[in-house]
């Protein structure tokens, strides 16, 4: 048989159509209202579940209750019937004694005889009387059971009597039968021994009227017991009240101390036909059972409240687990995002080595597509050829989870060939339970990271190739914590490894102090204020004695790799050029003497002249003396003032020697404050030999009070001898006439923005400076004149510029034509200056002093 097969369209064709109608309701709402009816409908019905519960109630506590009501009154109804038919058979019954009596009158005995008769097996009847007109008891009979000693003494049944004048119901009845001549049932009343009772007055007529009434009593209680049926009793209650109200009897003996409920159902029914106001309630039993006692229907109400409690548990339970579903998609939404954007290749594989998952980023390195990576096994199309037994080597490790933290370096193939160096990461995937599932693996190319570090290496090995190599040592020193950063190979050989060198170089003090301390250091850093780039940068020379050597130390402020602040020390053996120096230096005075011996050499003519002339007036006072003497031809003063000129003359030789010596004597330069007139004044006498030998003339003018010059004042007397010297053999040279056989010397303070300067200048008319020969004029052993040497000026400009004085030369002019040359040379004041220069360790008079005289060297015979 065929199995029918629906398409979707039919099968929704046989759906009905509120089915359908639903759908496309369902389908209009929006997922939020969706949401909200599927919530809310269990809800809502259960709470409809529940009113129609209650409704049902209701109307079967209704339907209960009428029924009740119903049956209560038929009981009720019943009950009334049945003792209205007794009622009215027992006054039948009396209606016959009644006549009786009136026809056939009889005795006491005989009434009472008659009356138990006739009233056997009537139980509600309690007393029979028999009362005459004027109210007398004529007989009586008393129920068995019911008082059978009872007389008829007025005590015992006074209330049941009427009696003339009283105002009780015996009596209103008696009147009443006699006054209707009808049967009259009496108002209830208690009758001695405390049974409610009520009487039936039947009044005994004969032709001459009234004769006395036949008086039933009735127990109203016994009514109730003897005719209401028992199964009506068992239902309902029946109670007889009077006409206010008030129980007279009951089926029911109300419990002692309990007080009686009020009853919903209850059905009165007035007692015919006593038509005295007597009632018979029929009373429901089950009236009190409410709605609210009913245990089913709380079991219905509890289970209600527990379906809508645990609907609105379940409601919030599906909330929380939207949200969570809602943070979680947000969760793989964002890490989606994440991987997708990752510069990093993300690889997964399963514990055989299949890639399980590779994100865009690993795709994208490799060249490989999604699809051709996923479900391969090694060997990975990755892999270089050449390097599958290494990597399946460190796949091997990686899957048994042995692979380094800090990651392994490998190569990897693009898909064109193209080789990167690639380092990975492995770490285990672990499902939601907990188990492990494989490995992930994150890739990153670290080939550029890798030239970098190359590149790096490379320039930190030249870098430390450079410093080792020098022949300075390097080192670097923490400020704060004297610690050596730093130190090169030169720094090692000489120093050691530790700091100490370091120390002794930055002149013994650590790091800031190096300072000049106090402005320049911050109170709170304890740093440099200035920058540290300018501070310290001056250089100086230190000797280390336990290497016997000279360093020039340079010391420079930086900020060391990791933010310290550090002191870089260089320094440079320059012991060979501290001899160096120490050796020009002497060469240098060496120089200056031998400069001096040739000046005094080429002198030597005329300093030989000068000397002539005391000897021979020596020579010519001797020979007058001895002559005179001889010849007894001389008073002794004579003679002592002719010797007392000898002995000047010997003295004027011997200072003419005595300056030539200290001129050319070989000393040790000295400078110090001294006088530019007693300068000047040596220099004029020694220089006068030669001007007198010449025929030149010399002005001399000193400024008045000019202050002390520092300086050597042999070599400044020197300088200006060998420029006085210059200018005569200049003027002399030139053969020039007696007018312009002059020169001047003069002394005269400066200003210049160097500070205070005594300016020398030594001025001939001479025939001036040829230019080829200017430009030469300092060149040692440079000369223009047959015998000259040519060191003169050359000694004199560094006689000078080691003073910190400049020398310059310059023509005078008459128009076009030369009339002379001027030579000047300007000495710094002691006072400011000097001070400075003779207090100064500065390393740069040292080398100034050693640079000046580059030829000396060669100087030196
Ligand atoms: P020397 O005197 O041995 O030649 P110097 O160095 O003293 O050596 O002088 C160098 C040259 O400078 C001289 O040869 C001369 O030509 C020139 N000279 C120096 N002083 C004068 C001067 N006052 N007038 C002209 N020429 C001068």
């Amino acid at each position: 048989m065929r199995t029918p097969s629906l398409s979707p369209a039919a099968r929704s064709g046989r759906r009905s159509f509120p089915e359908r109608l639903f759908g496309r309701w369902w389908r209009k709402q929006s997922p939020a209202q969706q949401d909200r009816f599927a919530t809310f409908g269990p809800l809502v019905s259960v709470l409809l579940f529940l009113a129609a519960i209650i409704l049902a109630f209701w109307y079967l506590r209704n339907e209960e209750f009428e029924r009740e009501q119903e049956s209560v009154k038929r009981d009720t109804e019943i009950a009334q019937q049945q003792i209205r038919v007794r009622l009215i058979d027992n006054q039948d019954q009396l209606l016959r004694m009644a006549r009786e009596l009136v026809q056939r009158p009889a005795g006491p005995e005989e009434f009472a005889a008659q009356a138990a008769t006739a009233w056997r097996g009537r139980q509600e009847l309690t007393r029979l009387l028999w009362i005459d007109a004027g109210r007398e008891v004529k007989g009586f009979h008393v129920a068995a059971g019911f008082e059978p000693d009872i007389g008829l003494a007025a005590d015992d049944v006074g209330l049941s009597l009427p009696l003339a004048g009283r105002d009780s119901p015996a009596e209103t009845a008696f009147l009443s039968a006699r006054m209707q001549r009808q049967p009259v049932y009496s108002e209830p009343f208690v009758a001695a021994g405390g049974n409610a009772v009520v009487q039936l007055h039947v009044p005994l007529i004969e032709r001459a009227g009234f004769a006395g009434v036949l008086v039933a009593e009735y127990s109203v209680d016994a009514l109730l017991r003897h005719h209401v049926a028992d199964d009506v009793a068992r239902r309902h209650t029946m109670s007889l009240l009077d006409a206010r109200g008030r129980l007279l009897a009951s089926t029911v003996l109300p419990v002692p101390g309990e007080a009686a409920r009020p009853a919903s159902i209850l059905y009165q029914v007035p007692l015919a036909p006593v038509s005295n106001g007597l009632v018979l309630q029929g009373q429901g039993h089950r009236t009190s059972i409410g709605l609210i006692s009913n245990t089913l229907f709380w079991m219905v109400a509890a289970l209600s409240v527990l379906t809508v409690w645990m609907l609105l548990g379940t409601w919030r339970h599906m909330r929380r687990r939207l949200q969570m579903q809602d943070t979680l998609a947000q969760e793989a939404n964002f890490r989606r995002a994440m991987e997708n954007s990752m510069l990093t290749g993300m690889r997964a594989m399963d514990k055989e080595g299949r890639i399980t998952y590779v994100n865009p980023a690993f795709c994208a390195m490799t060249g490989f597509s999604e699809s051709e990576l996923i479900d391969r096994r090694p060997p990975f199309p990755y892999w270089p050829p050449d390097r599958y037994e290494e990597n399946g080597r460190l796949l091997h490790q990686e899957l048994r989870g042995r692979s380094p933290a800090g990651g392994i370096e490998v190569k990897v193939m693009r898909k064109d060939g193209s080789l990167f160096d690639a380092r990975m990461y492995v770490s285990p995937l672990i499902d939601p339970k907990g188990h492990q599932t494989g490995w992930m693996t994150s890739m990153t190319n670290i080939t550029e990271a890798k030239r970098v570090r190359d590149q790096l290496s490379a320039s930190h090995e030249r870098f430390t190739t450079v410093l080792e190599g020098l022949d300075a040592a390097v080192s670097v020193m923490s400020v704060q914590q004297g610690e050596l950063l730093f130190a090169n190979r030169s720094y090692r050989l000489w120093f050691g490894a530790d700091e100490r060198g370091h120390v002794l170089m930055a002149g013994g003090e650590i790091g800031v102090s190096m300072l000049d301390a106090g402005d320049e250091v911050d109170d709170l850093g304890g740093l440099p204020t200035q920058e540290i780039t300018e501070a310290g940068s001056d250089s100086r020379e230190v000797h280390v004695a336990a290497l016997g050597k000279w360093f020039d130390v340079r010391a420079r402020y930086l900020q060391w790799t990791d933010g310290r602040l550090a002191q870089m020390l260089i320094a440079t053996d320059v012991t060979a050029r501290r001899h160096a120096e120490a050796l020009a230096t002497a060469q240098a005075a060496k120089a200056e003497v031998t400069s001096r011996l040739v000046t005094m050499g080429e002198m030597a003519s005329s300093v030989a002249h000068e000397l002539n002339q005391p000897l021979t007036a020596i020579s010519n006072y001797c020979n007058g003396m001895v002559s005179r003497v001889r010849n007894d031809a001389i008073a002794k003063d004579d003679l002592i003032a002719a010797l007392d000129k000898t002995a000047r003359q010997a003295q004027r030789a011997g200072q003419i020697i005595h300056r030539i010596r200290s001129f050319v004597k070989r000393s040790e330069p000295q400078r110090q404050a001294c006088e530019a007139r007693a300068i000047v004044d040596d220099a004029v006498e020694l220089a006068g030999i030669e001007l007198r030998r010449r025929n030149v003339a010399l002005h001399t003018y000193v400024a008045q009070r000019l202050p002390p010059v520092m300086a050597d004042p042999i070599l400044i007397e020197q300088v200006l001898l060998n420029l006085l010297k210059n200018a005569a053999e200049a003027i002399d040279g030139a053969g020039l006439p007696g007018a312009r056989r002059n020169i001047e010397l003069r002394v005269v303070p400066r200003h210049t923005p160097e500070g205070g300067m005594i300016e020398f200048s030594v001025t001939d008319m001479g025939p001036g400076i040829r230019d080829e020969v200017i430009a030469r004029l300092y060149e040692a052993f440079f000369s223009t004149k047959v015998e000259g040497l040519g060191i003169g000026l050359s000694l004199c400009r560094s006689i000078i510029e080691s003073h910190q004085g400049r020398i310059r030369a310059e023509n005078l002019y008459n128009g076009e034509s030369v009339t002379g040359c001027r030579f000047t040379f300007t000495l710094p004041v002691a006072s400011s200056r000097a001070d400075a220069g003779a207090t100064r360790t500065d390393p740069a008079s040292p080398r100034a002093e050693a640079s000046a005289p580059p030829s000396l060297p060669a100087v030196t015979p």
